[in-house]
């Protein structure tokens, strides 16, 4: 269970202990896990068909599933975003159950994997156990259309059991049992986007325009992951130049990368050319906060 920061300040300021020195057992309940499940863009790495040196590299790290993350507290599990991917992704993460999943937005490298939550209704037959997921309006009316069969009245047996609960972008909601607080921008002219505050994490994905007022909702946060296409300007995602703006903006303790194309280059090049508080994620990669 995440103890709000501002309980936390209390809470250490009373024992006059600083964050790193709470014994390790406290740290666990104060402590969350993120685990990168993906880290690619929307065709992943390597791209079909294409022969250049970061798709034929033998770096497990060059090997990108579309993106998405997992945020663990302590028994509480919440995913975000179920890509084409999700199968290969909960498999590889050994995951049994989770408590809800966040959309970020309606394209289908973020929501393509959705018909994969039935294995996770079955997991306990014959009880059933519906999947929670929250979107925004515009999103959860894609996910209604393209899974038309889980939301008919006359289902047939065997489709995804969920439970869609639409979110106001600019309304803090409880999920999993986090309190999260949404981040809204644009990805395109087209599409608005969702990132996701929770506690002193944030997850930015597929943004190429924040609003001021919605930056000051990133203030004071611990980690920060943001979207990173490429190297060289996009007209509809940030590129490593307007991420590490943000990155320097905000100052997080650290900063990661994600939803990268195969454009940025090789994995072990990229540190090279960041500040020594952002990385590049990579798939399975774990970090606590
Ligand atoms: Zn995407
Ligand atoms: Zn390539
Ligand atoms: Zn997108």
């Amino acid at each position: 269970m995440l103890v709000p920061d501002g309980v936390f300040m209390v809470l250490s300021g009373f024992f006059l202990v600083s964050h790193t020195a709470l014994p390790k057992k406290n740290r666990n309940f104060v402590f969350m896990k993120v685990t990168f499940l993906g880290t690619g863009t929307s065709q992943g790495v390597p791209v079909i068909g294409c022969r250049c040196r970061v798709c034929r590299s033998t770096d497990r790290r060059d090997r990108r599933l579309r993106t998405s993350a997992m945020v663990e507290c302590g028994d509480r599990r919440i995913v975000i975003d179920a890509g084409p991917d999700f199968r290969q992704q909960m498999l590889r993460a050994d995951v049994r159950q989770i408590d809800a999943i966040l959309l970020t937005h309606q394209h289908k490298d973020h929501i393509g994997g959705i018909d994969d939550v039935r294995a996770l209704n079955f997991v306990d037959y014959p009880t059933i156990r519906p999947v929670d997921i929250y979107a925004t309006h515009a999103t959860a009316e894609c996910v209604r259309k393209d899974f038309d069969y889980a939301f008919a009245s006359d289902k047939y047996r065997g489709v995804p059991e969920i439970r869609l609960h639409e979110i106001d972008p600019d309304t803090p909601f409880s999920a999993g049992g986090m309190e999260i607080t949404p981040i809204a921008g644009e990805h395109s002219s087209r599409f608005r986007v969702t990132g996701y505050r929770i506690g002193r994490f944030v997850y930015l994905t597929d943004f190429s325009y924040i609003p001021p007022e919605n930056i000051e909702r990133l203030r004071g946060v611990d980690t920060l992951v943001v979207n990173a296409l490429r190297w060289a300007e996009h007209d509809s995602h940030f590129n490593v130049e307007q991420a590490l703006a943000l990155i320097a903006d905000i100052a997080p303790r650290k900063a990661y990368l994600t939803h990268m194309s195969h454009e940025i280059g090789l994995h072990e090049e990229i540190g090279r050319r960041l500040p020594d508080n952002v990385e590049a994620a990579y798939d399975t990669l774990q970090i606590e906060i």
